[in-house]
């Protein structure tokens, strides 16, 4: 991609409303833009990294053994009905009217919908276990939307739901959910911590929140030391072996790790004082287990191996793809900007004509900009007028994990520098040497 021929809005100034930093460099670095209260477009720069973290998002559901699908932003109120939910929700629920006067609600989540799907089609134990999954817009109308993408109304969630017969495999169907999110937030870059949350009036032990520790997080936690340096599954991980993920579960639900509302502070008075991480923290994900919650008002039942009809058992299990972009960037900046894990970083490379319209500069960043492209790499090429100054602070600003500054001396030279944004480094190499280390 040509700088010239993108379309990033910087702002050169800090905007007022932001409070937090990753708001601020969302903003400044023109990724989003706000349209209403919690509300915000993604703009070029900002579309391709929430892309990136959905696509990583859809390897992992997928490699767990969950089905994608998508169902629609607006949901009939009946079938909300059926659940009871209707009324319960309360103003977090957007609710319209169509023009036959039918009582319509944006889905701030999917439970209803995806039972229905269910019901409708799956009438034997031998289908099972099911898991499908969506990422799709939802509307909550939040008390208090702010910290921008991070509480906002309107926002991206990936939802899976899983079916089984009984409890034994609804807890299996859990288990290969949290170990896929584990996979899934690491490959972002990010350590998230699985915290036990409440579960209600559904009781037991299966509900998590997984949590990125930050200063600006709205959740108090409390967590031992151990889990900062816990090994996380690989890629091999087999999700057919049930006794294999249990194993982990058990490994990530071992030390001590609560919510503020879950926190029991004789079992944190066990832990010593110098494994004691009491911090703030922003939920990024939930999984939780709810059984015949919606399967029994709704009728959605399997016959099982002894003929008889059985509701199913039921988990939901969420992520949000636009907040965790905010915290991404609450993990990895510094004072000159963001700083993206190259995983979900918009472009791999900013490469950087210090000198546009002088032939040798040109010629060099053309050649090197259809070689690296040839490669594989995502290229952002700097062929604009601005003078150096400003291009090293955008560069900085948006965060590619790595630039590629041509200059005049360097090219008469056979010469090009680069630097890694998250270090720092600098280095300089012979137009093979760099295309050795990115073809
Ligand atoms: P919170 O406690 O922050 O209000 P929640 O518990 O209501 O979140 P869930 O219903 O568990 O959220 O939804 C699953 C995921 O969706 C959350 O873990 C979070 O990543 C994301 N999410 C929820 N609400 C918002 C929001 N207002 N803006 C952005 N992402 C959100
Ligand atoms: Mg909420
Ligand atoms: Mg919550
Ligand atoms: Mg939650």
């Amino acid at each position: 991609m040509r700088l010239s021929r993108f379309f990033l809005p910087i702002l050169k100034e800090n905007p007022r409303e932001a409070e937090i930093v990753s708001h601020r460099l969302m903003l400044r670095a023109g990724m989003i833009k706000q349209q209403a209260a919690g509300s915000f477009s993604w703009l070029p720069l900002g579309k391709r990294v929430l892309d990136k973290v959905c696509r990583i998002i859809r390897e992992e559901q997928n490699r767990a053994g969950a089905l994608e699908i998508m169902m629609p932003t607006i949901q009939s109120a009946e079938l909300w009905r059926e659940s009871g939910r209707y009324d319960d929700y309360g103003d977090e629920m957007l609710r319209l009217k169509d023009r036959q006067k039918r009582d319509m609600l944006y889905g701030p989540t999917n439970e209803e919908m995806v039972t229905d799907i269910f019901r409708s089609y799956v009438k034997s134990y031998k289908d099972l276990p099911l898991n499908l999954y969506h990422i799709q817009w939802k509307f909550r109308d939040e008390m208090r939307p702010r910290f921008g993408v991070m509480r906002s109304r309107e926002f991206l969630m990936k939802d899976a739901y899983s079916f089984d017969l009984d409890y034994e495999g609804a807890k299996a169907a859990y288990n290969r959910m949290f170990v896929s999110y584990l996979r899934t937030f690491t490959r972002m870059g990010l350590q998230a911590i699985p915290m036990r949350a409440d579960t209600g009036p559904i009781g037991g032990d299966l509900s998590h929140e997984f949590i990125i520790l930050a200063d600006t997080g709205e959740s108090q936690v409390y967590c031992h030391r151990d889990y900062l340096g816990l090994p996380v599954p690989g890629a091999d991980t087999d999700f057919g072996n049930d006794t294999e993920i249990a194993g982990i579960v058990r490994e990530w639900t071992t030390p001590y790790a609560a919510t503020d509302e879950m926190h029991d502070e004789a079992a944190w008075s066990g832990v010593s004082a110098d494994d004691q991480v009491s911090a703030r923290g922003i939920e990024v994900g939930h999984i939780f287990h709810f059984g015949e919650k919606y399967s029994k008002p709704m009728g959605a039942s399997v016959t099982g191996p002894d003929g008889k009809e059985h509701h199913v058992s039921m988990g939901s299990y969420g992520i949000g793809p636009s907040r965790l972009i905010a915290a991404i960037i609450e993990a990895f900046h510094d004072d000159a900007g963001i700083i993206w894990p190259e995983s979900v970083a918009p472009f791999d490379i900013a490469l950087i004509n210090m000198k546009p319209g002088d032939q040798a500069c040109d010629a060099v960043c053309e050649d090197l900009y259809a070689r690296l492209t040839n490669a594989g790499k995502d290229v952002l090429y700097d062929d604009t007028d601005q003078r150096a100054g400003g291009k090293f602070a955008t560069a900085d600003l948006i965060g590619l994990p790595w630039q590629v500054i041509v200059g005049p001396r360097g090219v008469a030279a056979g010469e090009v520098e680069i630097k890694n944004r998250k270090s720092g480094e600098r280095e300089t190499l012979s137009a093979a040497g760099l295309l050795a280390r990115f073809g």
